[in-house]
């Protein structure tokens, strides 16, 4: 297979675009030098607005999951009670961080469940460190209530630790009006960069309850990462990965000369695209929605129609040229993903569905093909 024939549709990595491609190529930098902290100060400066916030905002090198570990590892001691939102695979993996640092209250539904706010608030009756949140969750395509879970920490007065990892870039996130404490993001989902590095935003509430920390981890010390990015330096405090740094940068000039406004129509225009087409071919979507969930606006789950594994679809689509997702470990075979993360444009949502329609029709699935295609273009054509 010609890797560069390929079109990626899952969620993440996702294609970047040949400037971001090569602004890779550039000469390496002093990472103490003024062009340096200029790329960083504009990374900055457009991530704030991605997020909607006026906390700090820092760059690590390394992916989601690091800033993840960053997020619980600075405000957790061995005593403190987190309690940790799971209804999929990376709500799983906020837990299993949480474990490591300090104790989990684990609030677990079935992977593709929604949340019950009411179940969390009688948990927060009995006092929390924090609550950890994946907002998009990827793995099962549900997009959870964070504006409501935000309200409700503040209320109890403990910290809102949000994955949105899957979210920013490409779906509406307002940290500040959310109350969010410490959000992240990882650079190769909606922000279109290459995989490896991650994003994070940081309350001047969480800084407080690092002042109080015994051990922070040393890599992941989001303390050290606010003194160096201070105006005298701004700066990372270790080496950071400058390829990725400049991909970064490009990635986010593309995403702010498209507008964040259209930027997420888009997202939600071509979900939505994918649900309707899917729809029409009589497949079932997995999430099973309550009143304060929705579908995910950057990555579709589908349940795999009778007498077809996930996995078998995700072959036949890769066979000719399509990537997309399978099910990750309970769901493996039980479901098939799409995501619409970064810059993909509407034809190729079409191109995919159209691919879909063939495949599931091979498979005797689908009596003919073109119903997907109408349903989909009908809503793409709104764009
Ligand atoms: N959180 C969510 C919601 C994700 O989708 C992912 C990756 O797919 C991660 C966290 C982990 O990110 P990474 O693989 O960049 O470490």
């Amino acid at each position: 297979m010609n890797l560069e024939d390929t079109l990626l549709m899952m969620p993440g990595p996702v294609p970047v675009a040949p400037r971001v491609l090569r602004a890779m190529s550039k000469p390496m930098i002093n990472h103490r030098s003024t062009a340096f902290s200029d790329m960083y100060d504009d990374c900055r400066q457009i991530l704030s607005d991605i997020f909607n916030t006026k906390n700090d905002i820092f760059i690590l090198s390394g992916s989601g999951t690091a800033a993840m570990e960053a997020a619980v590892g600075c405000v957790t001691k061995p005593n403190d009670r987190i309690i940790c939102i799971e209804n999929g695979k990376f709500g799983e993996r906020f837990k299993n961080i949480a474990k490591r640092y300090g104790m989990t209250d684990p609030l677990v539904y079935e992977w593709g469940d929604s949340i019950d706010l009411s179940q969390l608030e009688e948990k927060l009756q009995e006092g929390a460190k924090a609550v950890t949140l994946v907002h998009n969750e990827t793995s099962t395509g549900i997009l959870n209530p964070a504006k409501e879970i935000g309200k409700l920490t503040k209320e109890y007065g403990a910290l809102f630790i949000m994955d949105g990892v899957t979210s920013l870039g490409g779906d509406l996130v307002k940290v500040d009006d959310w109350n969010v404490d410490i959000a992240l993001v990882g650079s190769q989902k909606c922000l279109a960069a290459p995989p490896g590095l991650s994003i994070v935003s940081v309350s001047q509430r969480a800084f407080d309850v690092m002042e109080d920390m015994e051990r922070m981890p040393y890599y992941l010390d989001l303390k050290a990462y606010k003194k160096s990015a201070e105006k005298s330096q701004r700066e990372t405090p270790y080496t950071p990965a400058i390829p990725l740094f400049y991909a970064l940068q490009e990635a986010l000039h593309i995403i702010k000369e498209e507008g964040m406004e259209a930027r997420i129509k888009r997202h939600c225009t071509e979900a939505a695209a994918v649900r309707a087409a899917v729809e029409a071919m009589g497949i079932e979507m997995l999430p099973d929605l309550n009143e304060y969930s929705h579908f995910s606006n950057t990555v579709s789950a589908m349940k795999a129609p009778d007498g077809v594994s996930g996995n078998d679809i995700k072959k036949d689509m890769l066979a000719r040229g399509i990537v997309i997702a399978g099910g990750q470990e309970r769901l493996s075979g039980k479901i098939f993903r799409i995501g619409n993360m970064g810059n993909v444009q509407p034809k190729d949502i079409l191109l995919t569905i159209a691919e879909l329609e063939i495949v599931l029709k091979k498979r005797g699935i689908l009596s003919r093909v073109g119903p997907g295609i109408e349903a989909a273009s009908d809503i793409l054509d709104k764009l």
